[in-house]
C-alpha cells in the first residue's frame, strides 16, 4: 500500500478536509454504495440513474472550471487531469487517452471499478453512477473552445459482467437521445 497522492488539508478549527482547493468527504465506501442503492430502491433504476448521471455531469463541470482556474489548465489537458485525480481518489483507475481531443468522443477505459469493487460479478451493469463523469469534464473542455460539444457517456462493458474491465463509450448527443441532463432535477452531488 502506498499513501495518497493527493494532497488532504484538514482545517484545524472546522474539521473541513480540502484537497485541489475543494472541501471533500471521505467516507467509507459501503456507505455511499449503500445510499446509491437505496435511492435506486426507492425511485426506480432508471429514474436514479438518470439523476446521477445529471448531477455527476454538473458536478463535473463544476470541478473543470475550478481547476482550470487555480492551476491555469487549458483544454484537454483538464479532462486528462480529472481521470488522473478521479483515479488517485479511488474511484478506479481511469483512462481516457481513447478520447479524440478534436471531437471529445471516444473510450474511457476504467479498471478496478469501485462500483464493481462492491457489487462483485453480477451479470450486470453496476458503474452508471460515474458515467456522466467524463462527458460532464468533455463538456465543459468544448466549451472553453467555443465548440458546440453535445456528449453522452454510456457504459458499454462492465467488469461486473465479467468482462474484466469497464468501458464508458462517450459519443455525440443526437435528439433522439431521451436522457439529455437537462431533464433531470440538478442535484448537489456527484464527483
Ligand atoms: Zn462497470
Amino acid at each position: 500500500m502506498a499513501a495518497p497522492a493527493v494532497d488532504i488539508s484538514v482545517d484545524p478549527e472546522t474539521g473541513t478536509w480540502t484537497t485541489d482547493g475543494l472541501p471533500m468527504l471521505y467516507v467509507p465506501r459501503h456507505f455511499l454504495m449503500g445510499l446509491l442503492r437505496t435511492v435506486r430502491d426507492a425511485i426506480g433504476a432508471a429514474a436514479a440513474d438518470a439523476q446521477f448521471y445529471a448531477a455527476g455531469h454538473e458536478a463535473a463541470e463544476r470541478w473543470c472550471a475550478a481547476q482550470a482556474e487555480r492551476l491555469g489548465l487549458s483544454g484537454i489537458a483538464v479532462f486528462h487531469f480529472y481521470m488522473q485525480r478521479l483515479s488517485e481518489r479511488g474511484w478506479g483507475m481511469f483512462d481516457g487517452s481513447g478520447i479524440d481531443p478534436a471531437t471529445g468522443t471516444g473510450r474511457v477505459l476504467l479498471r478496478h471499478s469501485a462500483f464493481v469493487a462492491d457489487a462483485g460479478i453480477t451479470g450486470t451493469r453496476v458503474c452508471a453512477f460515474c458515467t456522466g463523469w467524463a462527458p460532464g469534464a468533455l463538456a465543459w473542455v468544448g466549451r472553453s473552445q467555443a465548440r458546440n460539444w453535445r456528449l453522452r457517456g454510456e457504459e458499454v462493458h462492465c467488469a461486473s459482467e465479467g468482462h474484466g474491465i469497464c468501458e464508458i463509450l462517450v459519443t455525440q448527443q443526437t435528439d433522439a437521445d431521451g436522457c439529455d441532463e437537462t431533464a433531470a432535477t440538478r442535484l448537489p452531488a456527484g464527483a
